[in-house]
Formats: structure tokens, sequence, C-alpha cells
């Protein structure tokens, strides 16, 4: 349904006055659109592509100042940071990929806040802004990547094409980007549309998520198509030497739908013919289609899609990063976080855990302060091991609490502050302090 009175042609500025006229004539739509934006969205997208979406971060700016003046704790800025501000971007984000300046715009305007910068004061920014980004149980703070979720919303604009491909959008896009109907592979023209070239984006991601169901398996390319359910990257491990098979479909007895075993087994590498052999034959006469693999259901989400673009984009660098363990992920993360304490001192916990807490012997070893000596009780380095646990001024503490002999004996091992927590934290021993009804990592936590 088009209603012809609410609708607009845009013209490029070559076509000349009579040709305007006809198509008008012939469409029987008489307004020509000038709108300067259209569901809040610029309808043409020029060449200074930044132009078009500054107003996105003109927003973030004006949220923000706002709240400056409001003092809010560390944890009500996170809660604003992504309940409020990630959200501003995310209409814009599902049509359009965005500039990479207007993404690192509003990203350092939020790492900014967070760290509680001002025009005047700037704080020490502990972690560059991806390792904000890495989910809380992995040990980061969990905010959003934006330009990983750009992507993640465009490649939702595939799984649509794909999903409903006699919508009149896909017709249209079909005909003019992939005439032979093949989404996936197809490749970026030159000259294609703004609109198009996000989809383009979205389309890469939405790639690395993509299995492909085995039907008659005719379609599927045995080397180049991911699947493989459980292989990693989902596809073949065995190298192709001088393989001939191309297909699927020519590893399958088709009189009886089931898998060639010997002849699976005899081309390729054990671990390769198990995988293959596990792989269920659908029955029928579907051929071939096209699931989203980090879903059980194969349902394509934007959350997933995410996670996928994310750890394409910064998996690696985070296994490197030493606070993530080569068993896996650390239990430390999931215990902090489930902790009954307030957000505040949460995150306080946090950072002690990553070393980031601006005390004398951290900040000295950054070449910030000259002196590192304690100014407390001027006899020791100020490190996060002896602000915590060790000045005489913090045992006072713990020996109210009736944790002294403790402390004590976890600081007899050579490690710092951070190590320290942690094994109070994740040890299951029961302790017995002054105060009853409190959990063991509740108490500590909120004393450190
Ligand atoms: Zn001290």
């Amino acid at each position: 349904m088009v209603s012809e009175a609410k609708s607009a042609i845009f013209f490029s500025p070559c076509n000349p006055v009579q040709v305007r006229a006809d198509v008008c004539v012939t469409l029987n739509i008489m307004a020509e659109a000038v709108l300067e934006k259209y569901l809040g969205l610029p309808p043409i997208v020029g060449v200074d592509r930044s132009d078009c979406f500054q107003h996105l971060v003109e927003r973030v700016l004006s949220k923000i100042r706002g709240w400056k003046e409001k003092l809010l704790s560390v944890g009500g800025r996170e809660i604003l940071l992504k309940a409020v501000i990630q959200a501003i971007p995310s209409y814009a984000m599902s049509v359009f990929k965005l500039p990479k300046e207007i993404c690192n715009d509003i990203t350092s305007t939020m790492s900014k806040y967070w760290c509680g910068d001002d025009d005047h004061k700037k704080h020490m920014h502990w972690f560059a802004w991806w390792k904000m980004c890495v989910p809380k149980e992995q040990g980061g703070m969990g905010f959003r990547d934006i330009h990983c979720f750009n992507l993640a919303f465009l490649a939702k604009q595939s799984w649509r094409l794909l999903s409903e491909p006699d919508s009149l959008c896909a017709q249209v896009l079909r005909a003019k980007y992939f005439p032979d109907g093949d989404l996936l592979n197809c490749s970026l023209k030159k000259g294609s549309s703004y609109t198009w070239q996000s989809i383009w984006s979205g389309l890469q991601t939405f790639k690395k998520g993509i299995i492909w169901r085995v039907g008659d398996g005719t379609s599927i390319n045995l080397w180049n198509d991911p699947w493989i359910p459980s292989s990693p990257n989902k596809r073949l491990h065995t190298p192709r030497n001088n393989i001939v098979l191309t297909r699927v479909s020519e590893l399958i007895d088709e009189e009886n739908r089931v898998w060639d075993e010997d002849l699976i087994r005899q081309l390729f590498w054990p671990i390769d013919a198990e995988r293959i052999l596990n792989i269920p034959l659908a029955l029928g006469m579907m051929t071939y289609f096209v699931s989203w693999h980090p879903d059980r259901r194969g349902v394509f989400s934007v959350k997933s899609a995410y996670h996928e673009e994310w750890e394409f984009q910064h998996g690696r660098k985070l296994r490197r990063t030493s606070n993530y363990q080569t068993s896996g992920i650390n239990p430390i993360w999931k215990t902090l976080w489930k902790l009954r304490i307030p957000v505040n001192v949460k995150i306080h916990a946090w950072r002690t855990l990553l070393g980031a807490i601006p005390c004398y012997g951290v900040l000295a070893n950054r070449h910030i302060r000259t002196s590192s000596q304690c100014p407390l009780c001027i006899s020791d380095c100020e490190s996060i091991k002896h602000v915590m646990f060790q000045c005489p001024r913090v045992l006072e503490i713990w020996r109210i609490l009736g944790l002294s002999s403790l402390i004590q004996e976890v600081c007899t091992m050579e490690r710092d502050g951070g190590a320290i927590l942690q094994d109070l934290l994740l040890s299951k021993s029961n302790i017995h302090s002054h105060i009853a009804d409190v959990g063991r990592g509740e108490l500590i936590a909120t004393a450190v």
C-alpha cells in the first residue's frame, strides 16, 4: 500500500526539468522531496557523511552535560551510559553504517564521562575502551562497542533479505545489487548507494555467524562454505590437495539418504570424518538452507551477531591479556558481580582486582608521582597490597572485623593486592568475623 498523497520523489540534480515533470505525472506523485530528516534520519547521505550524523554526537553531549551537574556515583554513571547513551544511536545504526569518526566521538564522550573528566580536570583512563566493552563475566564492564553493535544491527537486514525474499525491499535490492540471487557471495559494486554499502558491511558480519544446513547438499561448496557445526571455523580442516570433489552432495549416498562413510573416511582427516558423520541428514525435499549458528534454534538475533563481531574484532586481544587465564574464563568475575553489595563497592573491588587503584605506589610506577611512600604510616611503599591489607591503619579495620589473622596469613605470600583479594573472594572456607549474617565475599569486598 503506497499513499500517493504522502509520497515524495527524489531527483538527482542532473535530471532535466521535463523528465522530472513526466515522472511525477506518470507516478501521480506531485511532491519533490526536500526533507531535512525523515523519521530522524537523513534521507540522502552526501559525500560528507559525518555531517549527516553529527546530531547524534550532539545529543550524547547534551545529555551528558545535563548529568554532570548531578555528580553521580560510578554505579549511577554506568547505568546512565548503558540505558540512555548507548540507545541514542540505535535507530540510525539499524539503517546506516555510522562513519568511524562518529563512533569514535560517541565512544570518547562516554569514556570521559565514565572517568569523571570535565573541561578543567582530566582523570586517568586506566583501560582502553575496548576493555571496558569486555563482557562483565569475562572481566570488563560490559559496555557496548558502538561500531560492532552497528554492524550487528545491519546484519539483521541480511537475515531479512534471506528470510523474506519476496518483500518489496528485497525485490528492489536484489534487482539492483545481486540479480543472480546470490546475496551471500555478492560483491560491492562501485557507485552503490550508501544504504546498500551499509547493508553490505552488515552482510560481512552476518556471514560470520551463518551455517549451511545440509539437505541434499547440492549447492553447498565442500571447501568454501561453512557447513560443519562442530568445527571451530565451521569448515573442513583437511587440505584439499588433489581431491576432485566440490559439492557436499557428492558425499551423500542418495539412494539411502545416508553419508557415504567409506568415502568420507578415505578422503578426510579422522577429525573431519567424525564431524561430518555426526551431521544429521534432513529427510524430504529440502535442498539446503542458511541457519544462524550462535542460536540453538538457528534464529538470528542482533545480540548474538554483536557477540560474533566483537569476538572477531577483540577476542584475540582479550585472550592475550594477563587477566585471561589459559584454562578459560576466570571465575572471579562471576563471583564478584553476583555479590549482594552496592554497585559502587563492586566496581571498586573490580578495580582492585585489575590493579587500577590510584595509590601512590601505582602512580609512581606510571611516572605520575615521584614518591611512592604511604602518606598514612610513612614507612612503606603505598602499593595496592599495602593500602588494602598491610598499612597499620588498615589493619586496625581488619582487626575490628575480627579478620586480622586471616589477612596476615594471606599477606605472607609474595603476591600483589589484586591476587590476594581474588583468593579471598574465591576461597570456599568459612570465616569467623564479629559481624554475623554477612556472606564472606560481601564482607571482604566491602571492607576492601
Ligand atoms: Zn601505610
